[in-house]
Order: structure tokens, then C-alpha cells, then sequence
């Protein structure tokens, strides 16, 4: 089959190479004069960034794509497993290694804490208890089919129902745990793994810590743009024709089947197949304006968005890792604020600083800051002022945190806020990971991965089932494969 991809993001090239793999023949056509959407990177006077994504869990399924294609992971993609996975800041000086073996965890947080270590220990092995019983099901299936639901996993899950907190919030599956606040407030920072807010998501959820300190967490060498790289250069090896700069305006339907694809650039393309990897709420929007919407699922809440300023640094913080994450000191607030669509005076920062593993992203003695704090998605809010205002309160925080005046370090500085989020990716409103996990019912108000009511167009992506984030991106275009 000739098969059209829109959007060369993570999942668009991952459902590229799949179905290259399968024999068809595969135009992609990206907005863009680069792949990767939002995992991608860029350079500032002599510091390397990359743009979006920073965290790099479930590394087995890039992996999976290699060999399929019949060739060695580590011949093309390599990474590294880190043991420390997160060093945590309060104001009150309280610092956490968070290390990703568990029982080294465990040992730190009886130590910084008082906490005892079988605690820590039983929150993960349930973690890894939810994880089993329900990923392969509801992240790496299509929802719409009564085969899922007829499996062994899906009855399993059923006759523990009662144990996945699907009806009880994450936070107060982690107040049953800790009574030991920073700890609870830890473990709720795990919501924002996919832009939900801890006090409303479900505590099936509390499953994500179980990603980091079960299966571990991962650095790619040459930064996080190479899995981009290499996943690009692995589709280019199948034959997969990549035209960029060449944004989609039309997704030509007759007579409810897919028939092609229209360019500004080439006009009509005649395709059998068409997969969307844009963004689906613009897909139908842009796309296919004439079809019906289906609104209840386009009106679901957004995900978070986020701000951030990636800063060089004119010297090196050895108290700083790749990852660390400064607590606000009202955690219950800043979801609220969110919620409400604003910022709140004392937000969260995360500094993610590759160079502390890949020592080129930066002029020696310095570092490069990915320094970002989580924002509202885009609701028409007054972002200038919001933006001047968040970094003033970041620069104190974190001078307050590193006793050091952080705003006389900066060498240069550019800013990626909501707005610039969809401009760049056509994300709606900026999201990060399309709809918020802020319901029990989440899961099944994503849109599904392929059309209900156009034969042959296919969705991937973190705005479609099963969700945001590079390891549910790539499980769409997963997913995508086995129902074309
Ligand atoms: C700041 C930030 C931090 C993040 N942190 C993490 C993290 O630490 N870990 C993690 O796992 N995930 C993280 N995420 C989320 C992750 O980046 C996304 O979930 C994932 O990259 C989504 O990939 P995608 O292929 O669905 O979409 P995108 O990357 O959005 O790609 C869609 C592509 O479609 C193209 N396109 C759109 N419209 C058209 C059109 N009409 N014609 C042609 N092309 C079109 C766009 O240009 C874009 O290239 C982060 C995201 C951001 C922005």
C-alpha cells in the first residue's frame, strides 16, 4: 500500500519505520525542516539544548524498532542507565538523592527522613503491581476491540479491581504511605509525568514511580534528540521518503475512504492509507473540516503546558545531576493554581543539565539549564507578564537553594512558553501530552487510533490513545501497525 504519515515527530517516524517493515511504501510529510516535533534540539552560543523532552524511560521500546528492522539496537542507539535518577530540593534545605535501585532509595529516605525502608519499598513493589496488571492492556492495545477485553490480563485486572485505586486519588493513595509530607509530595510530582494534577488523577496512576526506580531511568548518548536521529536515520535505511517543510493541508476523503493527501507545495496525492501524527483536535480542525467531530472527545481536558528558560550557566553546581526538581513549598496550591489556569508565586522547578552527562553540551566549566516550571495550557493568558514574572520567582528559588546569585551566571538565554509550544508543533493550546489524566475514564476518552467513520486514516501520537510522553508515543504508532 502507498501509506501517507502526517507530522514526523517521535510517533510518526515510529509508525513509518513499522510500516515500512511491513512492505508498504511510505511518504512522510512534516511542517518542519527538521524530524522530531518536539524531540528535537537546538544550539545557543556554544551550548547544545535539547528542545522538549528530557526524561528517557522504556528505552526496550525504541529498541523494538531496531529489531524489527532486523538490526542491533546498540549498533545504532545507545544509552545509559543512571543510578542516581533525581537529586530533590526543599527550601528548608532539605536535599534526596532519589537513587533508582530501590533498596538504595529506600536507605535514603530512612536516613534523610526517618521514613522506614520497608515503606518505600512496598509503594514501589505496588507500583509494579499496577504497572503489571494493567500496561500491556491499556498501553499497548487498541481499546475499540473486543479482543482486548477478552484476554487473560483484562480478567486478571478485574479480579483485583479493587487494588488499582482507580476511584481514589494518587495523593491519597501516597497519604496511605507517608505521613511524612515531602514524601507524599514526591511521589505526587510523578502526576506530572503526563500533565495531570496528583490531587485529581487517579491512584492507578501511582504506577509511574515504578518507570523510574523498577525499570530504571536512561540517558542517550548524544543527548535526547538521538533518538530522534537515529530512529530518522533507521527509516531513511527502509526507504521511508521524508518531505519537509511540506505542512498537509487536506486529508482528501470520498465517500467516507481515504483517498490522499493535499500539499501547498504538490497539490493532491492519491494514498490508500493516511496516518495522522498532528495533533488530533487540528486534524479535524484543519484537515478534515468537513467531517463531523467527535466533540465530547475533542473537548476532553488539556495536559499541562510548560515554560521554560534554557539558560547557560558560566559555572558548574556539583550538587547538581542531570535531573533535580526544587519543591514549591505549597504543593496543594500550585495544582490548584493550575487548575484554575494560572501560575503559581512559588512553582516547582525542574533544571534538567545534560552536560553533566554529555560534558560537550557546554563550555568547560559551564552547564547547560533546561530549567522549566509546569504552566496552564494555553487559555488566552496575559504570557508576557506571566513569563517575566515566573523567572524572577525561579531565579530566586534557585539562587535560595544553591546560595548563589543565579541571574549574574547567565550567559544566554531563550525562553519555549505554550504559545511558541503550538506554534512549533501545532500542539492544541500547548499541551504537552494532549488530554490531562485527571478522570478515572481517561483512558477511554482518547481518541482511538484509527478513524470511526473515514476507512483508512489512522491516528498516532501523544494527543491519541495511549497518551503523551516518547514510551506512549511510541506505542501508538504500536498499535497503529497492527490494525493497518
Ligand atoms: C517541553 C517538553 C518536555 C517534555 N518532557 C518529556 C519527558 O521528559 N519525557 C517524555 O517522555 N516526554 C516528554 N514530553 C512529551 C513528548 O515530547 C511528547 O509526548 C512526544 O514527543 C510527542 O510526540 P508526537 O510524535 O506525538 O508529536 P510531536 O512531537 O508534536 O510531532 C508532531 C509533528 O507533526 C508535525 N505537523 C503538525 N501538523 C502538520 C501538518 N499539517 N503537516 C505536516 N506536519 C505537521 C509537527 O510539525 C510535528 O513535527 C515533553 C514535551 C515537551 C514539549
Amino acid at each position: 500500500m502507498k501509506i501517507a504519515i502526517i507530522g514526523a515527530g517521535i510517533a510518526g517516524i515510529a509508525a513509518s519505520i513499522r510500516m515500512a517493515v511491513k512492505g508498504h511504501d511510505i511518504d512522510v510529510f512534516e511542517a518542519n525542516d527538521y524530524p522530531g516535533g518536539k524531540l528535537s534540539a537546538f544550539d545557543q552560543g556554544g551550548y547544545r539544548f535539547d528542545a522538549g523532552p528530557s526524561l528517557f524511560t522504556m528505552p526496550q521500546y525504541v529498541d523494538e524498532l531496531f529489531r524489527l528492522a532486523g538490526k542491533k539496537p546498540e549498533d545504532f542507539f545507545v544509552y545509559d542507565t543512571l543510578d542516581l535518577v533525581c537529586n530533590y530540593f526543599w527550601d528548608d534545605s532539605t536535599r534526596l538523592h532519589a537513587w533508582s535501585d530501590p533498596q538504595r532509595f529506600a536507605q535514603e529516605v530512612a536516613a534523610t527522613f526517618g521514613v522506614p525502608e520497608s515503606q518505600l519499598l512496598q509503594i514501589l513493589e505496588e507500583a509494579r503491581f499496577k504497572y503489571e496488571l494493567t500496561g500491556k492492556t491499556f498501553l499497548e492495545k487498541n481499546l475499540y476491540s473486543w479482543r482486548t477485553w477478552l484476554t487473560r490480563e483484562v480478567g486478571a485486572a478485574l479480579l483485583k479491581i479493587s487494588k488499582l485505586d482507580v476511584f481514589q486519588t494518587m495523593n491519597g493513595v501516597h497519604e496511605r504511605y507517608f505521613s511524612e509530607p515531602k514524601m507524599v509530595q514526591l511521589f505526587n510530582r510523578f502526576a506530572t509525568y503526563n500533565g495531570s494534577n496528583p490531587y485529581k488523577a487517579p491512584g492507578l496512576l501511582s504506577m509511574i514511580p515504578h518507570f523510574e526506580h523498577g525499570i530504571g531511568a536512561f540517558y542517550p548518548k548524544g543527548g535526547m534528540v538521538s533518538i530522534t536521529n537515529s530512529l530518522y536515520q533507521l527509516a531513511l535505511s527502509l526507504g521511508v521518503r521524508f518531505h519537509f517543510s511540506e505542512p498537509v493541508t487536506q486529508i482528501v476523503v470520498e465517500q467516507k475512504k481515504v483517498r490522499g493527501i493535499r500539499t501547498a507545495a504538490q497539490g493532491l496525492l492519491p494514498f490508500d492509507r493516511v496516518i495522522s501524527n498532528m495533533d488530533v483536535f487540528f486534524t479535524y480542525h484543519k484537515l478534515l473540516p468537513e467531517l463531523p467531530r467527535p466533540h465530547r472527545i475533542l473537548r476532553q481536558e488539556k495536559s499541562t503546558s510548560a515554560l521554560i528558560f534554557y539558560w547557560g550557566i558560566r559555572r558548574s553546581f556539583p550538587e547538581l545531576h542531570l535531573h533535580n526538581i526544587l519543591f514549591s513549598n505549597n504543593y496543594k496550591e500550585e495544582f490548584a493554581q493550575l487548575q484554575a489556569g494560572k501560575v503559581f508565586d512559588d512553582p516547582t522547578v525542574y533544571i534538567n543539565i545534560s552536560s553533566k552527562c554529555s560534558p560537550e553540551d557546554a563550555p568547560p566549566g559551564c552547564e547547560n539549564w533546561f530549567t522549566m516550571v509546569n504552566v496552564p495550557y494555553n487559555a488566552g493568558q496575559d504570557w508576557d507578564t506571566i513569563i517575566v514574572e515566573t523567572r524572577k520567582r525561579v531565579l530566586e528559588k534557585v539562587s535560595h537553594n544553591l546560595g548563589t546569585d543565579i541571574e549574574a551566571l547567565l550567559e544566554n538565554e531563550s525562553v519555549l512558553e505554550p504559545r511558541s509550544i503550538e506554534h512549533k508543533t501545532s500542539s492544541h493550546l500547548g499541551a504537552l501530552y494532549g488530554t490531562s489524566s485527571n478522570n478515572p475514564f481517561a483512558a477511554f476518552l482518547r481518541h482511538p487510533n484509527f478513524s470511526k467513520q473515514v476507512q483508512g486514516l489512522y491516528f498516532c501520537g501523544g494527543s491519541v490513545h495511549p497518551g503523551g510522553g516518547i514510551p506512549l508515543a511510541l506505542l501508538s504508532a504500536k498499535i497503529v501497525a497492527e490494525l493497518t
